[in-house]
Protein backbone atom coordinates (compact mmCIF):
# COMPACT_ATOMS: atom_id res chain seq x y z
CA UNK A 1 0.00 0.00 0.00
CA UNK A 2 1.42 3.65 -0.96
CA UNK A 3 1.25 6.49 0.96
CA UNK A 4 -1.12 7.59 -1.81
CA UNK A 5 -3.14 4.97 -0.87
CA UNK A 6 -3.25 5.12 2.87
CA UNK A 7 -4.56 9.03 2.90
CA UNK A 8 -7.34 8.23 0.05
CA UNK A 9 -8.42 5.16 2.59
CA UNK A 10 -8.21 7.47 5.50
CA UNK A 11 -10.42 10.59 3.38
CA UNK A 12 -13.13 7.91 2.58
CA UNK A 13 -13.25 6.62 5.99
CA UNK A 14 -13.23 10.60 7.51
CA UNK A 15 -15.76 11.68 4.59
CA UNK A 16 -17.92 8.43 5.53
CA UNK A 17 -17.79 8.77 8.98
CA UNK A 18 -18.70 12.87 8.73
CA UNK A 19 -15.52 14.23 9.78
CA UNK A 20 -13.13 16.56 8.48
CA UNK A 21 -10.67 14.32 6.21
CA UNK A 22 -8.28 16.65 7.43
CA UNK A 23 -7.66 16.74 10.62
CA UNK A 24 -10.62 14.67 11.86
CA UNK A 25 -13.15 16.76 13.86
CA UNK A 26 -17.01 15.98 13.05
CA UNK A 27 -17.75 18.40 10.09
CA UNK A 28 -20.62 19.00 8.04
CA UNK A 29 -18.77 19.17 4.63
CA UNK A 30 -15.20 17.71 3.46
CA UNK A 31 -13.40 20.03 5.47
CA UNK A 32 -13.96 22.12 8.85
CA UNK A 33 -14.04 25.47 8.70
CA UNK A 34 -10.78 25.99 10.67
CA UNK A 35 -9.37 23.47 7.61
CA UNK A 36 -10.71 25.74 4.73
CA UNK A 37 -9.02 28.87 6.83
CA UNK A 38 -5.60 26.94 6.83
CA UNK A 39 -6.37 25.90 3.18
CA UNK A 40 -7.04 29.23 2.21
CA UNK A 41 -4.46 30.85 4.09
CA UNK A 42 -2.10 28.85 2.42
CA UNK A 43 -3.19 29.38 -0.75
CA UNK A 44 -3.07 33.44 -0.53
CA UNK A 45 0.82 32.58 0.72
CA UNK A 46 1.71 30.28 -1.98
CA UNK A 47 0.20 33.08 -4.63
CA UNK A 48 2.51 35.76 -2.72
CA UNK A 49 5.44 33.64 -2.64
CA UNK A 50 5.02 32.70 -6.59
CA UNK A 51 4.15 36.25 -7.36
CA UNK A 52 7.47 37.53 -5.73
CA UNK A 53 9.84 35.21 -7.08
CA UNK A 54 8.60 35.48 -10.33
CA UNK A 55 6.91 32.04 -11.17
CA UNK A 56 3.39 31.29 -12.35
CA UNK A 57 0.48 30.90 -9.82
CA UNK A 58 -1.19 28.68 -11.38
CA UNK A 59 1.13 25.92 -11.74
CA UNK A 60 4.62 27.56 -10.61
CA UNK A 61 6.41 27.96 -14.23
CA UNK A 62 8.53 30.29 -13.83
CA UNK A 63 7.35 32.91 -16.18
CA UNK A 64 9.03 36.50 -15.05
CA UNK A 65 6.96 39.18 -14.07
CA UNK A 66 3.89 38.04 -14.56
CA UNK A 67 1.44 36.20 -12.37
CA UNK A 68 0.55 33.66 -14.47
CA UNK A 69 2.55 31.86 -17.31
CA UNK A 70 1.13 32.00 -20.95
CA UNK A 71 -0.56 28.44 -20.97
CA UNK A 72 -2.34 29.25 -17.54
CA UNK A 73 -3.44 32.65 -18.94
CA UNK A 74 -4.63 30.93 -22.19
CA UNK A 75 -6.57 29.20 -19.51
CA UNK A 76 -7.99 31.91 -17.98
CA UNK A 77 -9.09 33.61 -21.06
CA UNK A 78 -12.13 31.43 -22.15
CA UNK A 79 -14.51 33.07 -19.43
CA UNK A 80 -13.30 36.15 -20.36
CA UNK A 81 -13.99 36.07 -23.93
CA UNK A 82 -17.62 34.97 -24.08
CA UNK A 83 -17.71 38.16 -21.38
CA UNK A 84 -16.80 39.91 -24.09
CA UNK A 85 -18.82 38.48 -26.90
CA UNK A 86 -21.79 39.13 -24.49
CA UNK A 87 -20.97 42.67 -23.85
CA UNK A 88 -20.38 43.14 -27.89
CA UNK A 89 -23.64 42.05 -28.55
CA UNK A 90 -25.09 44.93 -26.36
CA UNK A 91 -22.36 47.65 -27.76
CA UNK A 92 -22.22 46.76 -31.66
CA UNK A 93 -21.27 50.02 -32.40
CA UNK A 94 -18.50 50.63 -30.07
CA UNK A 95 -14.48 50.44 -31.72
CA UNK A 96 -12.86 47.25 -31.47
CA UNK A 97 -9.61 47.27 -29.85
CA UNK A 98 -8.62 43.66 -30.34
CA UNK A 99 -7.53 43.45 -33.55
CA UNK A 100 -10.11 40.61 -34.30
CA UNK A 101 -11.73 41.67 -38.11
CA UNK A 102 -15.23 40.28 -38.13
CA UNK A 103 -17.49 40.74 -41.20
CA UNK A 104 -19.62 43.60 -41.74
CA UNK A 105 -23.37 42.89 -40.88
CA UNK A 106 -24.40 45.58 -42.88
CA UNK A 107 -24.17 45.99 -46.61
ZN1 LIG B 1 -10.25 20.10 9.92
ZN1 LIG C 1 1.10 28.39 -15.26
Amino acid sequence: MTRADRNRALYARRRAAGLCVRCGVPSTGARCTGCLDALRDAARERYDTRVASGQCVGCGAACGVRARCRACREEQREPAKARSARWREAHPEAPRWDGIRVPEARP
